[in-house]
C-alpha cells in the first residue's frame, strides 16, 4: 500500500500599508539598517503601540475575499520568546480571536481539476527584525552578527490552512491562488524575491485510512519552486524514515534552496511554551457592520471573476485565461496590450510567449518589463495591419526591450516595413527563378507533396534577399504562380 501525503500551509503575507502595524515608521525600503525603526518598534520603555487601521482594514478585506467570518472584536496577544531580532521579548500577534475566521479558497490544478482548500483562520501580527550574520568583522577578522530592526513591526497576516493538500502540485497551485488574491485586492505587493510572501509547509504521511501522521514544518520558503522542491524532499525523507522502521519527530526544519537539502532547526514547541497573554497595551480591535459594508462595496475584482471576464470578453481559452488572470500585474499588462493592439489573442500569445520567456531569462517581474503594455500593443497593431511579419516582430520586440524606442520608431529607423509592394517583390522572385534553374526544374518535376517542401528553398532565398521583410502570404502566392 502506498503512502498518502498530507500538507497544511502557513503563509506570511506582508501588507503594503504606508506605516508599520503599531508605529508611524515607514515599512522598510531597503534603507540603511536601523533608520526605519522607531522607539515603539524597539519596544523602548514608556512607549505605547497604536493599531494601524489600514492594516486591520486590509486583513478584513482578505477575509471577505475568501468568504470568511470576520471577528468583530479581535484581540492582540503577546507571544513571548527571546531572539536578538526581537528587542521587546515578545511578538504582538493574535491567537484565540484572530481578525479572520474560517474561509475557503478554490484552486484549479494544472489538469483542470478543481480543489477546495479550507482556511482555518488568518491573524494579524508584526514581523521581527533581521540578523545580519557575519556582515561585520572585528579587528581580529572574526565575523560578527548585526541586527537590523527596519523590518520590526511590519504588518503581516498569517494565513493558516487546514491540512487539505495531498501533494506538492496542489500546495503550489494553492500558493499561487493566494498570491493572486492578495495582489488582486491590493493588500500585498506580492514580490516573492523581497519576502512579501513566505511559506511554511507542514508535511506528514500516512497509509490510507490511518489517522494523521506526525508532521514536520519546513519554514520560510520564499518561492513557489523552493516550496515544491522542499515538500518533495521532505516526503521522500519521511517515507525513508518510516520504511526503515524509524519514527518521525515533530520538528521545525530549514530548507536550503541552493543545495536542495534540509536540516532540523529545533524540535517543535507548543503554543503553551510561548506563554501567550492578551496584550495589556492594546484594546480589542472593533470592526463594525458599516466597516464591512464599506469594504464589500470597495472589493476589487477577484481572480476568479477576472478569469471569467477574460473568457467572455476576449474569447480566451480556459488555460490562457487562467494563466493571464492570476497575477494582477500580468492581467493588467495583458489587457493594456490587448486594448492598445486591438487583438486579444495576439496579446495573449505575446504575453505568455515572448514576453514571459524574456522576463524569465532575465529574472524580472512583469512590472519591471522594459517593454510596456502600450509598446507591446503597438507592435501587435503593426503585426495585425501587415506592416511587419511575425519574424520581424520578434526583432522589433528585442530592440524595444533593449530600449531603442517605440515599435513604430524602430520599424521606421531600421526600415523593417514588410515589402507589400508586389511589384518590388515580383522582381525579386523573378531574379531568384532566373538564377536557380536547376532547383526550378527539380520543383516543376515534383509531385504536389514534394512541391510543398521544395518551395521552402525559394521562400528562403526571397527572405534572404529582402532581409525577412517579404510579406509571407504574398511571397507564397507569387512563387506558386510563377513556378507553376
Ligand atoms: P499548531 O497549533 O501546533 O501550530 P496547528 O493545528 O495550528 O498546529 O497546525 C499548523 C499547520 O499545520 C496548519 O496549516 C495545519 O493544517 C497543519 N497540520 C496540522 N496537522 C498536520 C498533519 N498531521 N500533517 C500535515 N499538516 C498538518
Ligand atoms: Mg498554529
Amino acid at each position: 500500500m502506498s503512502w498518502e501525503v498530507v500538507i497544511g500551509l502557513e503563509i506570511h503575507v506582508q501588507l503594503n500599508t504606508a506605516s508599520k502595524l503599531f508605529s508611524g515608521s515607514k515599512l522598510s525600503t531597503g534603507a540603511e539598517p536601523n533608520t526605519q525603526a522607531s522607539l515603539v518598534d524597539l519596544g523602548m520603555p514608556g512607549t505605547l503601540p497604536v493599531v494601524n487601521k489600514e492594516a486591520v482594514r486590509k486583513a478584513a478585506l482578505f477575509g471577505l475575499a475568501i468568504n470568511a467570518d470576520i471577528c468583530r472584536h479581535s484581540v492582540f496577544e503577546r507571544k513571548n520568546y527571546f531572539y536578538p531580532d526581537l528587542p521587546k521579548g515578545y511578538q504582538t500577534t493574535q491567537l484565540d480571536k484572530p481578525v479572520v475566521g474560517a474561509g475557503i479558497v478554490e484552486v484549479q490544478l494544472d489538469n483542470g481539476d478543481k480543489k477546495t482548500v479550507r482556511i482555518h483562520h488568518a491573524h494579524l501580527e508584526e514581523d521581527a527584525g533581521k540578523s545580519l550574520h557575519e556582515a561585520f568583522f572585528d579587528e581580529k577578522g572574526h565575523g560578527m552578527t548585526g541586527i537590523d530592526l527596519n523590518r520590526a513591526g511590519t504588518p503581516l497576516i498569517e494565513v493558516v490552512t487546514e491540512p487539505d493538500m495531498s501533494n506538492a502540485e496542489e500546495a503550489v497551485a494553492f500558493a499561487k491562488k493566494l498570491h493572486a488574491i492578495v495582489t488582486s485586492i491590493g493588500i500585498c505587493d506580492g514580490d516573492m524575491s523581497q519576502g512579501n510572501m513566505r511559506f511554511d509547509v507542514n508535511v506528514s504521511i500516512r497509509k490510507p485510512g490511518e489517522p494523521l501522521g506526525t508532521r514536520t514544518e519546513t519554514k520560510n520558503l520564499n518561492s513557489f519552486r523552493f516550496m515544491e522542491r522542499a515538500i518533495k524532499l521532505e516526503v521522500e525523507r519521511q517515507i525513508d524514515v518510516l520504511e526503515d522502521g524509524g519514527e518521525i519527530v515533530q520538528e521545525t526544519r530549514l530548507y536550503n534552496g541552493e543545495t536542495h537539502t534540509a536540516r532540523s532547526m529545533r524540535s517543535k514547541e507548543d503554543a503553551n511554551d510561548y506563554r501567550y497573554f492578551p496584550c495589556p497595551d492594546l484594546l480589542p480591535v472593533e470592526i463594525t457592520n458599516a466597516d464591512l459594508d464599506a469594504l464589500k462595496a470597495a472589493m476589487p475584482e477577484l481572480p476568479d471573476a477576472r478569469k471569467a471576464r477574460f473568457i467572455a470578453d476576449y474569447q480566451l481559452s480556459d488555460y490562457d485565461a487562467d494563466l493571464l488572470s492570476g497575477d494582477l500585474a500580468t492581467a493588467a499588462f495583458f489587457e493594456g496590450a490587448a486594448k492598445a493592439g486591438g487583438d486579444a489573442k495576439l496579446a495573449a500569445n505575446w504575453v505568455m510567449g515572448e514576453l514571459a520567456a524574456k522576463l524569465n531569462t532575465e529574472e524580472r517581474i512583469i512590472s519591471s518589463s522594459p517593454v510596456s503594455a502600450d509598446q507591446l500593443g503597438q507592435l501587435i497593431a503593426r503585426l495585425k495591419d501587415g506592416t511587419i511579419s511575425s519574424k520581424i516582430a520578434k526583432q522589433v520586440f528585442e530592440a524595444c526591450w533593449a530600449g531603442e524606442g517605440d515599435p513604430d520608431a524602430i520599424i521606421e529607423a531600421k526600415g523593417l516595413k514588410q515589402m507589400s509592394d508586389s511589384g518590388e517583390l515580383e522582381k525579386i522572385v523573378d531574379d531568384i527563378i532566373a538564377n536557380n534553374a536547376p532547383q526550378v526544374d527539380d520543383y516543376r518535376n515534383s509531385d504536389d507533396a514534394k512541391k510543398k517542401k521544395k518551395i521552402g528553398f525559394f521562400v528562403g532565398q526571397a527572405m534572404k534577399a529582402t532581409q525577412g521583410k517579404a510579406n509571407p502570404q504574398q511571397l507564397n502566392q507569387l512563387l506558386k504562380d510563377k513556378l507553376g
